[in-house]
């Protein structure tokens, strides 16, 4: 009975994953990065210019490189976690300048389902539409600062198979599995999901010849649209759960490694070319705004 109690503690205590790790947040808007035209991608730099935290992603980047500084923001959804100016409650901080809000948002980055298919906790399809709509629209440079990091970062959360997971499991968060090749051999299937991608620290030179191996294996997806990707994702978790037994918990076999594998990288690699385009097709949407009386003068 002993590992098998150290096994629930484990799962009781260690805290719930909500995200691809770093570098699939990274490697995704590199793709994007690749689908954009250089007015949306003066659009999206100039927008994050003016967030509080650009400095420090800037820093992190580690060059004053648009693409990498727009890949860095793109995980600020899940640093805000960590960050006394946010709160779980909306209200109890003041806001910065321009900020809707200080929310962290947790139930932004999932939406979960039970078995019937009935809708559950977690809000990112309906957040992806809204934000988009907000991006179309806003003329706001902080709210536009805000948005952004934020559509970035659920477009590829919502390609994560367990981010439209199981309500019963917390989206595979309650689900122990093994890993005999991992230095952590047990751990949540959803934390292990996010962790495919790549180590979370991958940055600089490895992480752009790691997107341009992604593109390179995995063409441009039909586009779509939120309602399919999330079906997308619910469609996965059929396979995504392993079915051999280990000692205590689910096994992660030579089968099923191969498969998560090239499903991860191949999500990782679809949120980025949609996301190109979505930025591509609201920037369009702005400019269309902006322009009809240049178009026609008289009116
Ligand atoms: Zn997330």
């Amino acid at each position: 009975m002993r590992p098998l109690l150290i096994l629930l503690i484990f799962l009781l205590t260690s805290p719930t994953a909500l995200a691809w790790n770093g570098a699939g947040h990274r490697l995704g808007i590199l793709i994007a990065w690749q689908q954009m035209a250089p007015d949306t991608r003066e659009f999206v730099s100039q927008a994050l210019a003016r967030h509080p935290d650009h400095g420090r992603w800037r820093e992190k980047a580690g060059a004053d490189d648009a693409a990498l500084i727009f890949a860095e923001a793109s995980t600020w959804p899940d640093a805000i976690r960590h960050d006394p100016r946010f709160a779980d409650q909306p209200s109890d901080n003041p806001p910065l300048p321009g900020f809707p809000d200080m929310g962290r948002h947790g139930d932004w980055h999932y939406v979960d389902f039970d078995r019937h298919g009935k809708r559950g906790r977690g809000q990112i399809d309906r957040k992806i539409v809204e934000l988009s709509e907000l991006l179309a629209t806003s003329t706001q440079p902080a709210e536009l600062a805000w948005a952004l990091p934020w559509l970035a970062h659920l477009v590829a959360d919502l390609h994560q198979p367990f981010h439209a997971g199981y309500s019963e499991d917390r989206g595979g968060n309650t689900v122990l599995i093994e890993d005999p090749s991992a230095r952590q051999p047990f751990v949540k299937l959803h934390a292990w999901w996010d962790d495919l991608p790549g180590p979370s620290g991958l940055r600089g030179k490895r992480l752009r010849l790691r997107a341009e191996a992604l593109q390179a294996n995995w063409p441009a997806p039909r586009q779509g649209d939120v309602r399919q990707w999330l079906n997308e994702s619910r469609q996965l978790l059929k396979r995504a759960y392993p079915k051999t037994m280990g000692s205590v918990s689910l096994l992660i076999d030579d089968d099923y490694r191969q498969w998560a594998q090239a499903t991860g990288e191949r999500r990782v690699a679809e949120a980025g070319y949609r996301l190109g385009r979505l930025l591509e097709e609201i920037h369009r949407q702005r400019v269309s705004r902006e322009t009809p009386a240049a178009i026609n003068p008289g009116r």
